[in-house]
Formats: structure tokens, sequence, C-alpha cells
């Protein structure tokens, strides 16, 4: 049976960690397998610190990242999910707003061949006017975008499989989008109903203005999806299209003044043709620049265009499969 890891970013959660330890421990317990508790506390000043402290002492299942200051969610869903050595990893938020118990049905869903199963919060408990509405808003215009069809990126409660959590790169607020990067990846996701309680301890660390960072991180999202392996695509296209618009501009100048036309100087026409060349040739050059630093990007890290998912008749690992050099 595979063994579980439970990944948890805590941030000043105090009255939350004692029970929170006490339910997941109850809802593994339950499933008789091996897991270990990864918490990642980023720079609690609470007291939750000291208490996971002392819950490492007591249970050698539990593991504490604690960060020197707060380096937010993602940074603390990242270290975590790096950490985790179990087959399975699961995350989950500190705040008892999700539910413990629906862990062995987010593993069995797993388990049925998926490599990832994210939650959604159909009865979800948080103010309607300031969190759910503009999540709701945000979570069909990212759909849209990206193509992915989803109902609710802002779940923690996820399970997925070791090698995708260990493959996700995680920057910004970028934690939300980890089911449409898995996809990106290949991974074969799922979406599960899940349960959801209203927050009893503490408070909740967001407010409405998450909803447009989360907008400018999908367009990093939608540019990584579409066009990070090859920038000269968009930017390219952009550029020749600009620049065609100054040439035409520019042949229709030039035919006003051979038709006769005296004064060329106030000629907005005259204006425009050398502003989108300028732009054409600029943006032809940011997709140079692009090629420039997706190469770099891919070869210096060692990261591969693909990802493979299970190989036959190789003794090396899949790690070792290099990708094909694309000439220059
Ligand atoms: N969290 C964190 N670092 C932060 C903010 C939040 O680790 O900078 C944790 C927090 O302790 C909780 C989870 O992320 O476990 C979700 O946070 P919150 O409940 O505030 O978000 P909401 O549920 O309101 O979307
Ligand atoms: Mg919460």
């Amino acid at each position: 049976m595979n063994s579980i890891s439970v990944v948890i970013p805590l941030y000043d959660e105090v009255e939350n960690v004692p029970l929170l330890y006490e339910s997941v421990r109850a809802a593994l317990d339950g499933m008789g397998r091996e897991y270990e508790l990864i918490f990642v506390d980023d720079g609690s000043r609470d007291g939750s610190s000291e208490l996971l402290v002392q819950l490492a002492e007591r249970d050698a299942r539990v593991k504490v990242i604690q960060f020197r200051r707060n380096f937010g969610q993602t940074a603390a869903m990242h270290a975590g999910m790096q950490a985790a050595s179990g087959e399975i990893v699961v995350t989950l938020d500190a705040d008892l707003q999700n539910e413990p118990d629906d862990i062995p049905m987010m593993v069995a869903k797993l388990e049925e061949g998926y490599d990832l199963v994210h939650g959604w919060r159909k009865e979800r408990q948080d103010a309607l006017l300031n969190r759910k509405l503009p999540s709701r808003l945000a979570n069909r215009i990212i759909s849209r975008v990206t193509g992915f069809p989803v109902n609710d990126l802002g779940c923690t409660l996820k399970a997925m499989t070791r090698e995708i959590a260990h493959e996700l790169q995680l920057y910004g607020e970028m934690h939300r989008f980890i089911p449409i990067l898995a996809h990106w990846h290949g991974a074969r996701c799922v979406e599960v109903v899940t349960r959801h309680h209203p927050r009893r301890f503490g408070h909740t660390k967001y407010g409405i203005w998450r909803t447009f960072r989360v907008v400018l991180d999908l367009i990093t999202v939608k540019y990584m999806i579409r066009y990070s392996l090859s920038p000269m695509k968009l930017f390219g296209g952009i550029g020749l299209l600009s620049m065609a618009g100054g040439i035409a501009s520019g042949a229709a100048t030039l035919w006003m003044k051979l038709g006769g036309a005296v004064d060329m100087t106030g000629n907005p026409l005259l204006l425009l043709s050398a502003f989108a060349t300028m732009l054409g040739v600029q943006f032809l050059v940011l997709g140079l620049l692009g090629e420039v630093s997706a190469r770099i990007y891919y070869e210096c890290q060692d990261k591969k265009p693909y990802a493979v998912r299970k190989l036959w008749n190789f003794t090396e690992p899949t790690a070792q499969i290099s990708a094909p050099r694309r000439a220059a």
C-alpha cells in the first residue's frame, strides 16, 4: 500500500494546531498505512511554532519545516511538497476548513489511476460578497483562459503522486494553479466534491485583493503553458503584424505624397508608420531575447520540455533520460 505524506502550510494558527493534529492523525490512523505529517511553519509568531516543535518531539511522524519569516502560502506549500517522501502527497489547510476525513476518499480516487485529485468546496463556508463571488468569477475566467475545466482552484485539499509533487515549481501565488500546472505536465487530474467548514479560530490571511493578484498570475501561467518553450511565436507574431501595419501605412503616406499632398509632417499616417515599424522591431527583439532565456531556463537547470510517465526495458531512472537538444 502506498505511503502518505500530508503537507500543511501554516501561519499563525495556534488554536487550530492541536485539533488539526488530532483530526488528521485520526483520519490517517484509520487508513492503516505508513504516513508522515509535514507542517510548514511559515514564520508564525503566535506560539504555533512552539506547539509544532512539541508535537515533533512527541511523534516522530511529525516533521516541521520552520521558515525564518513569513514567505507566503505558495512558498510553504512548495517546501513541504519537495520534502515529502510518501508515494502519495496530500495537501491541506491548517485552519480546519478542510475536512481531514475526506483524505481516504481523495486517496482512493487517486489510486483509481489519477495523478492528481483536487477538491471542490461546493458548499463553501466563507463570506459571500468578498470571498465566494470573486472566487467564483476568478475560477470561471481561469477555466476559460486556460481551457482547463475546473470549479474551484482555491481548495487546498488535494492528493497527488509524489512525482507530480516534486516536479511542480511554484512561484508567486501559484499554489492556486497546481491542477493546471500539473495538467500541463501531463498529469491526469480529476475534481471531487469536498466538505468545507467555517473558520472557527484565527482569521483568514487574505482579502479581496487576492483576486487581482491571482489574475496577474493567470497571465504568467497562460504564458508559461502556451509560449514558454517558444516565446518568438507570441512576440514575433505581434512584431510582424506591427511591422506589416507600419509598412502599409508608410506605403499609403508615400502614395499620398506622390498624389500631390504637400505637407506630410502633420500626417498621422507618417507617425503611425514610424511608430508601428519601431514597435515591430522591438517585439521581434523581445521574441529573440525570450528564446534565449527559454534555452537558458531549460538547459542550465537541465529541465526537460517533456514529462515521461513510465519507461519499459530501460535500466536507468526516468530522470536520466535527457532532453533532445534542439539545434541552436
Ligand atoms: N498560510 C500560510 N502562509 C501565509 C498565509 C496563509 O502558510 O502567508 C496558511 C494558513 O495558515 C492556512 C492556509 O495557508 O493554513 C490557508 O490560509 P487562509 O485560511 O487564510 O486562506 P483562506 O482559507 O481564507 O483562503
Ligand atoms: Mg482558510
